[in-house]
């Protein structure tokens, strides 16, 4: 009898302390959703809990993954059945009663008032008696319907991730400005553009791939890593950014894709890229596949901008600053350049300078004739900007968006396209606005004058005069190859072909010399 009295009252006291104080230190500790085994998730969750034991109360940190936004959340459930302040984001706030129901036990309800009215939250843990699993079931009921979740953890960091997979729904806008108009060069098409990508995510995202593919589901080009990195450009950054991959909320990227094509023109263009999330432990992938984006018309095809033979192409390439010179003008982001070509000269004896380099004189391209390169309505006349001394610009030239060109002429050729000619001598420019030219005609004499380091011709098509507009490439219908020049080095030198290689239709690429007639 007497042993039994003990016994019961052993059972009371512990029944009591239960009451009165925190559920079993069991809780305590760091908690990974199984996603595997939780129902009713967001896309992409991941969840990481982080308890510690506060007398009658649990503390609950919270770091939620999903694929729209990392969110963190402190919590804290008192047991002693009165209600205490609670806020949830987006719900509003209210108070929560939260009681043991149990040594591994216990539920809440938190009755919150916000913006859209009322909610109701119930939940429920329960935590398995070897202390290794904890189960939440969640209830929610309000303006938005009555929802039900289960969400299971594990203890411990985190667990195993699934497997890469599509997500139909994960937050990036993969958008083509321009569709690309397929072009010649080097013997092959080339199709370049540009795919913006911007962030829609509450949270960093990392770009880890890109595949190009054609309408047939054919991979064209690949990029990854540093490479995909190198095609990269984040506007808005400061130009130290170090991880161009690594995009954060709302954040614009821009990939500069050149893709040469073996073989005809596809007919349109798909884009697979993969995400990771640098806030999410597991590492897991989130692969998008873009809808198919038909590509452009073909390109115009135009005489040469200049005569004679020793021209030489220069800054026309993926990585040039052409290419890349996207920036706003007019309150209009767009690369009017994006096809420009800054044409050198070598003389006969191959050599493009000899004597004083500071004298634009000595520059064998200085006071070439330049030309119409179609029939064309002359669009705009800048002259009497004062030219350079080389290497320096002159004054105040550089950065308005006029007196970058210099003394320039822009033709405007059927089709609305603008064929701009940039840095010419003061004094030199034949023609006026309105007036009509005829392919070949003397437009100017090549100078030194707008944003250069020397004399050249800057020449390049595009939808607007100038620097407005998007460049569009081109081909000029009738040159030959020469030779091309080695860049490496100060002063560049290059080398005759044995025989000159004639080319229809082409875009010259960047270095070669060719002869236009
Ligand atoms: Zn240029």
């Amino acid at each position: 009898m007497k042993t039994l009295a003990i016994t019961v009252c052993a059972g009371a006291m512990s029944l009591l302390l239960a009451a009165t104080s925190a559920p079993e230190p069991g809780f305590e500790g760091t908690w990974s959703l199984d996603g595997r085994r939780s129902t009713a998730l967001p896309p992409g969750m991941e969840q990481r809990m982080t308890i510690t034991e506060d007398g009658g109360s649990l503390q609950v940190k919270t770091f939620i993954v999903t694929d729209f936004g990392d969110r963190t959340q402190e919590d804290r459930y008192v047991f002693d059945e009165a209600g205490h302040d609670v806020q949830n984001p987006g719900l509003g706030a209210g108070k929560r009663t939260a009681r043991l129901t149990g040594r591994h036990a216990f539920t809440s309800i938190d009755r919150l008032t916000g913006p859209n009215g009322e909610t109701t939250i119930e939940r429920a843990w329960s935590m398995t008696d070897d202390e290794r699993e904890l189960t939440i079931e969640l209830t929610s009921s309000g303006f938005a319907g009555r929802t039900q979740t289960r969400r299971v953890f594990v203890r411990g960091e985190s667990v195993a991730p699934p497997p890469p997979s599509a997500s139909r729904l994960f937050p990036v806008d993969l958008s083509i400005p321009i569709a690309p108009s397929p072009f010649r060069q080097g013997g092959k098409v080339q199709l370049v553009y540009e795919l913006v990508l911007r962030n829609f995510r509450a949270g960093d995202i990392e770009w880890k791939r890109l595949e190009v593919l054609d309408d047939a589901g054919r991979t064209l080009e690949a990029f990854e890593g540093a490479a995909l990195a190198a095609n990269l450009s984040r506007p808005g950054t400061p130009p130290s950014l170090e991880q161009p991959q690594r995009i954060g909320g709302g954040m614009v990227a821009v990939a500069y894709l050149w893709i040469e094509v073996d073989g005809p023109a596809p007919h349109a263009l798909r884009h697979r890229a993969s995400f990771s999330l640098p806030s999410a432990s597991t590492g897991r992938e989130r692969i998008v596949e873009s809808q198919p984006t038909p590509i452009g018309a073909p390109c115009v095809a135009v005489g040469p901008p200049a005569r004679g033979r020793g021209w030489v192409a220069r800054w026309i390439s993926n990585t040039s600053f052409h290419r890349r010179g996207l920036f706003p003008v007019d309150g209009q982001a767009q690369i009017a350049q994006r096809f420009a070509i800054d044409w050198n000269r070598y003389d006969d004896a191959g050599v493009e300078q000899r004597g004083d380099e500071s004298d634009n004189a000595t520059y064998s391209v200085y006071g070439q004739d330049v030309i119409a390169v179609a029939d064309a309505t002359v669009a705009k006349v800048i002259d009497g900007v004062v030219q350079n001394s080389p290497p320096n610009i002159a004054p105040g030239v550089g950065l308005d968006p006029d007196k970058a060109l210099g003394n320039s002429v822009v033709l405007e050729l059927p089709g609305k396209l603008f064929a701009t000619y940039a840095h010419l001598q003061p004094g030199s420019i034949p023609v006026k606005a309105g007036q009509q030219v005829h392919r070949g005609q003397v437009v100017g004499r090549v100078g030194n004058s707008g944003n250069a380091t020397g004399p050249h011709l800057h020449f390049h098509l595009a939808t607007g005069p100038g620097l407005q507009g998007e460049g569009v490439p081109y081909v000029i219908d009738s040159f030959e190859r020469i030779g091309a020049e080695r860049p490496e080095g100060d002063k560049p030198a290059w080398q005759p072909e044995p025989r000159p290689t004639p080319l229809r239709a082409e875009l010259p690429v960047e270095h070669a010399v060719v002869a236009f007639d």
